[in-house]
């Protein structure tokens, strides 16, 4: 694949425009990533961009990279496979917050603990909405669908709080409605050596009209306008406990360097398990303790 010069946003456009609804989030998520991979110069062929099932997983179209569209609440191992496999590659799990904290919630946890080094962006809409509108894990309290006419009785998930406690090394928030800000944490996510997750509140125009952009807007805060540094745990646990119907942080929350999932196998800490020669390799007394 050749390298366009320079890398641009559109670099990553596939030939697919987006069949979103007109003011989905997605959109915003879609244009943030495709900034944050132009603003590092990361070429196509350099990013595997893996996504589970959803109105997010349609995104597996609209983008160009080595993409693998998983099953629903899969992208999470697929994703760790596809970096151990090639530690080279820019590695960016994508799901909505069914796929990652209902179908693929263990994996999202295991995933977390791991600190493998991949980014994972959970489109956050609080809804199923590909399979038009039913109450997700995030959605909030009371909120009524064709399944919870009702209203909801459960109480929310709470992304942060779970990455927090899971022991998440890069903990962040992002709005759809604000792409550069969005985009500069996707960048941060990228670069920082481990796991970094990144929850995005994404507007459903069609299944959540609620919670719609004014109303994010009207509870979001900007972490960084506020001094915060995002190095204790137990601070950015205190944010996490902010109830998103009253105030909404957005920013990096906690972020720490420790050693990743690669780091503990020497046979791939330092080179990629696909750039290694295995053609004097006999695996046939390995097979054979199979037998
Ligand atoms: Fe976006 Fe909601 Fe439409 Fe899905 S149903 S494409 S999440 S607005």
């Amino acid at each position: 694949m050749q390298t366009p010069d320079p890398i641009k946003p559109e670099s990553y456009n596939s030939d697919v425009f987006p069949t979103w609804c007109p003011g989905c989030g997605n959109f915003g998520i879609w244009a943030a990533l495709k900034m944050a991979l132009s603003n590092l110069k990361i070429p196509p062929h350099k990013v595997a961009l893996i996504f589970g099932v959803g109105c997010s997983g349609n995104f597996a179209n609209f983008v160009k990279g080595y993409v693998f569209h998983s099953l629903h609440g899969r992208a999470l191992p697929v994703a760790s496979g596809a970096k151990l496999a090639n530690s080279d590659l820019h590695v960016i799990a994508i799901g909505g917050d069914g796929d990652g904290f209902a179908e693929g919630l263990s994996h999202t946890i295991q995933t977390i603990r791991s600190n493998v080094n991949i980014t994972y962006i959970v489109h956050d809409n609080h809804v199923y909405s590909l399979t038009t509108g039913q109450t997700s894990p995030t959605s909030l309290k009371g909120f009524k669908t064709k399944t919870t006419p009702e209203g909801s009785f459960e109480y929310p998930i709470n992304p942060m709080a779970l990455a927090i406690s899971a022991g998440g090394s890069f903990v962040a928030r992002g709005f759809a409605g604000e792409i550069p800000h969005l985009s500069d944490l996707i960048v941060q996510g990228i670069q920082h050596r481990g796991f970094s997750f990144i929850d995005v509140m994404q507007p459903c125009p069609t299944f959540n009209p609620q919670l719609s952009y004014d109303w994010y807007r009207q509870r979001l805060y900007k972490l960084a306008d506020q001094g915060y540094k995002p190095d204790n745990r137990h601070k950015a646990w205190d944010i996490a406990q902010e109830e998103i119907s009253e105030k909404i942080a957005t920013g990096v929350l906690y972020q720490e360097q420790r050693a990743t999932l690669e780091d503990n196998f020497p046979q791939i800490s330092k080179t990629a398990l696909v750039k290694k020669d295995f053609s004097g390799v006999d695996i046939r007394q390995f097979l054979g303790q199979f037998k």
